[in-house]
């Protein structure tokens, strides 16, 4: 296993939709088994393949940080089949390091989805868990988290990251 790069925003990949698994091969194993370690390494909750610079329908995430093995859950080619309710709280990503601000998402998501060898599986989620399958979700369609604010909020963020950027500090 080891810990890949993560790509940070405003690269372009972030923002391409990704491409649906076909092949459920060692490739897409250790693909996903060096996005759990690269998630466990930053921390972080969830991890989306554009994160790591590879444009397929693949998240990782796990809620519990490590501490419940049954929170360890890989998604591949995963489609959200039921989404309910609200719930506003902070978010951050993994592509935004140090960037945190409100978003509102479903209370409760119910996501379809194949394991790393193609097995059909469903995770129904609330709280943080439909949080994190929203989130990472919306990475494969090339959706970021700025999206999910208001239009000011979000020239406030990107101008905080150019300055970043500037200053040499991102
Ligand atoms: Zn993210």
């Amino acid at each position: 296993m080891a810990v890949l790069k993560i790509v940070k925003y405003p690269e372009k990949v972030l923002e391409t939709p990704t491409e649906e698994v076909t092949k459920f091969d060692d490739e897409l194993k250790k693909l996903v088994a060096d996005m759990f370690e690269t998630m466990y390494a930053a921390p972080g909750v969830g991890l989306a393949a554009p994160q790591v610079g590879v444009s397929k329908r693949v998240f990782v995430m796990d809620c519990s940080g490590g501490k419940d093995p049954a929170q360890k859950i890989a998604m591949i080619n995963p489609r959200v089949v039921m989404k309910e309710g609200e719930q506003t709280g902070e978010e951050g990503c993994l592509s935004f390091p140090g960037i945190y601000f409100l978003v509102m998402r479903a209370m409760r998501a119910v996501v379809r989805a194949q394991d790393v060898d193609g097995k059909e599986f469903e995770v129904d989620g609330m709280e943080l868990t439909a949080r994190c399958m929203l989130h990472e979700k919306d990475h494969l369609d090339g959706v970021l988290f700025i999206e999910r604010t208001s239009p000011l909020k979000r020239e406030m963020v990107k101008r905080r990251i150019r300055k970043l950027i500037k200053a040499g500090d991102w």
